[in-house]
């Protein structure tokens, strides 16, 4: 039966979630984007909430939340978080936190992830080096290599989110390396890669930073990693499957991903028409020229295909991973969440480009909440969880077939 009504529940969860957002983000974001940092406080009280990776399971401090009521909560803190530095940070965390409950061992997962559902430990994603971060299989040079009763790690991961968070209160990240540095995909095993348990950095790590452009209240940096210890239970997944289980979790980060710039889109939508009914030239409102007007109806369609996309992929992945047999697979999902991914980030750059036009010099001023925006929205059509040339491959390979793909045909010739 198709229905496009969120159930009670749904509409409950998502009136409690804007309340929360409205009264402790909203008047708080354009602060945090200029000092560079989420106060504790803020992260603290959504881990209340239950709020913080809620994603993960209930006995972990979770709250095994669906994928719709995690798009939801996304959808309404970027609205809150126009920058989109908070909700980035609680994707980050919602996505790769789930695959490490989904696959980590029960001696890791009980160690980590509590004090991550707390919000006491940063829980990242490393996967990007200098070599590149699209075509992991031929520029991933990080090693783990047995040693003794563990693993030891060797290389450098680059344009990370949350360094700076994690360096000064505690931060791990799921990691990928390679056992064999000429294999293929099937040579990739992801781990817990400890950057700092809370006491410290881990021996072995050293960190950088870089300045972006957006999302200010979220740090982005790298670390070198050399001959780091880590122990045998820190492997998630079987031995050789990383890579699959990295793709699994980009698709829950693309989905929320697309939630996120959505949430975003809406609330600059909302600012442009509010500003456009009341600013006046020519002796009427601007809304009332269907210059502007024609301008608005294309961003309310687009937002109401991001929409639907969006929420489609999200229910996808409640059938994939609510049911024994699902009617969906994970690449079906792939291909979804990475059209909801490319979409919704590019129309969301529209929306908010034509709301800040609407407003004419003072659109382009750091006063005007919307260049926040902008600059936020922009890192998803630039790389963060995959490029948007990397998501057109991801939907090219489902639509014609992996034989089609360019690498593939290479290979052939
Ligand atoms: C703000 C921000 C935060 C990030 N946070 C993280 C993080 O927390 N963890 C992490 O691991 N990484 C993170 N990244 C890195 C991100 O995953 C990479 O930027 C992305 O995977 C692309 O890799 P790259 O930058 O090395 O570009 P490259 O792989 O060098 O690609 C360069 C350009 O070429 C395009 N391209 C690549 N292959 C093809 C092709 N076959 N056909 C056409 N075009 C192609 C890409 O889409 C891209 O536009 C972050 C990036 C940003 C911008």
């Amino acid at each position: 039966m198709l229905n496009f009504e969120e159930s009670d529940e749904e509409k409950m969860f998502r009136e409690a979630v804007r309340e929360f957002a409205q009264k402790y983000i909203a008047p708080a974001w354009q602060e945090y984007d200029r000092s560079h940092e989420i106060p504790r406080d803020i992260i603290k009280k959504m881990a209340d909430q239950m709020l913080w990776a809620p994603t993960v399971s209930e006995e972990y401090g979770g709250a095994n939340l669906s994928w719709v009521m995690s798009c939801i909560a996304a959808e309404e803190l970027a609205r809150a978080d126009l920058s989109i530095a908070l909700p980035v940070m609680y994707l980050v965390e919602a996505s790769w936190a789930f695959i490490f409950d989904k696959y980590g061992t029960e001696e890791a997962k009980k160690e980590i992830l509590p004090k991550v559902t707390s919000g006491d430990l940063f829980f990242g994603i490393a996967t990007t080096e200098p070599t590149g971060g699209s075509d992991l299989v031929n520029t991933t040079k990080t090693t783990i290599k047995p040693k003794d009763d563990g693993y030891v790690i060797n290389g450098e991961k680059v344009y990370i989110s949350g360094v700076a968070e994690s360096e000064k209160y505690g931060g791990v990240y799921w990691t990928l390396a390679k056992s064999d540095p000429k294999g293929d995909h099937k040579a990739f095993d992801a781990f817990i890669l400890p950057l700092n348990m809370g006491d410290g950095l881990h021996p072995g790590i050293t960190t950088t930073l870089f300045e972006d452009m957006g999302r200010m209240g979220v740090s982005c940096g790298g670390f070198a990693i050399e001959n780091v210890d880590i122990p045998k239970h820190y492997l998630i997944g079987e031995h050789g499957r990383g890579f699959y289980h990295a793709m699994e979790g980009f698709s829950a980060a693309r989905v929320l991903i697309a939630a996120t710039c959505l949430g975003a889109a809406e609330g600059a939508f909302k600012i442009g028409v509010d500003y456009v009914k009341q600013r006046k030239q020519f002796g009427r409102p601007l809304a009332a020229f269907e210059g502007i007007m024609f301008e608005g109806v294309d961003s309310w369609m687009a937002l109401q295909a991001d929409r639907h996309l969006t929420y489609h992929a999200a229910w996808m992945m409640d059938e994939h991973y609510g049911k024994e047999n699902p009617n969906y697979s994970k690449l079906d999902i792939a291909k979804y969440t990475a059209a909801a991914k490319y979409k919704a980030p590019h129309d969301a750059l529209d929306i908010i480009t034509r709301a800040m036009t609407w407003h004419g010099a003072f659109g382009y001023s750091k006063e005007c909440p919307l260049e926040a925006s902008y600059r936020g929205v922009r890192s998803y059509t630039v790389g963060a969880e995959g490029g948007s040339h990397v998501q057109k491959i991801v939907m090219g390979r489902e639509i014609f077939g992996p034989e089609c793909l360019p690498y593939r045909q290479e290979k052939q010739m």
